[in-house]
């Protein structure tokens, strides 16, 4: 339900996972049944997720704290596919790669009995795992072409996140039917499902348009379009005393 995404310095710190919480406090407005976050450490990927309140998640994360890491996303789910508990919480994860999403997943059935003719190993009952699936499958050394070839495949709605171990100053998102802005920072970029996620931090942003991919960086925002031309974006200026 509230999509939240940041990239900052290079050098390994808990700001990721500060800033992707406080994002997730501030779209807890739009209600929500569980909540998650992936970090992208120099060991990988570490992520934890919990249903219920935000301070379900907070809890853990003191009891179970994550190491430094130089990207983060975090998710709060508005359950459609499989029932509000921690296992069905985003993040979800297949190999190096780390997913979030809002929306539906119209053809997951179909993909997911295909996935695991292939050998996948699910985890969930959510309609999102196919996508974490996809992309470790269809990683070849970029985190971005690996998305657009997964949302050809893609029917329904969709705002997704995803992290790769292999990328970690790296967050790609991709959209339809479903909204994702980007906020510009300095020397960090965010990524969000609505202003909220970064209104703390800056008032510039980005609007993403159907099916366009983002790939941000702590100095770079680079937006195409499915068939991988560049697209530049409308920026405009977040008007909103938050
Ligand atoms: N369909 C996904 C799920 O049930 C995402 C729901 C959402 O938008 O939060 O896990």
């Amino acid at each position: 339900c509230g999509i939240v995404g940041y990239v900052g310095a290079a050098a390994p710190s808990q700001r990721p996972l500060e800033v992707v919480l406080g994002g997730l406090g501030r779209l807890e407005y739009r209600g929500y049944d569980s909540a998650g976050v992936a970090l992208v450490t120099p060991q990988g990927i570490a992520s934890a997720k919990r249903a219920g309140k935000l301070t379900n998640l907070l809890d853990d994360l003191t009891e179970h704290p994550l190491p430094p890491a130089t990207a983060a996303i975090g998710h709060t789910r508005w359950a459609t596919h499989g029932a509000p508990n921690d296992v069905n919480a985003h993040p979800h994860l297949a190999g190096d790669v780390a997913v979030i999403h809002n929306g539906i997943i119209e053809n997951f059935a179909a993909l997911r009995t295909e996935l695991e003719a292939d050998g996948a190993a699910f985890a969930s009952e959510t309609d999102t795992e196919v996508v974490a699936h996809l992309l470790a499958a269809a990683y070849d050394g970029s985190l971005t072409e690996a998305m657009r070839a997964v949302v050809g495949r893609l029917e329904g709605a969709f705002t997704l996140l995803a992290v790769h171990a292999s990328e970690p100053g790296t967050v790609v998102g991709a959209r339809r039917n479903s909204p994702l802005v980007v906020g510009l920072g300095d020397g960090e970029n965010y990524l969000g499902s609505d202003v909220a996620a970064f209104i703390a931090h800056t008032s510039t942003a980005l609007e993403l348009g159907q099916d366009e991919i983002v790939t941000i960086s702590a100095e770079s925002v680079t937006v195409t379009d499915a068939a991988g031309a560049p697209v530049t974006p409308r920026e405009f200026t977040v008007d909103w005393d938050a």
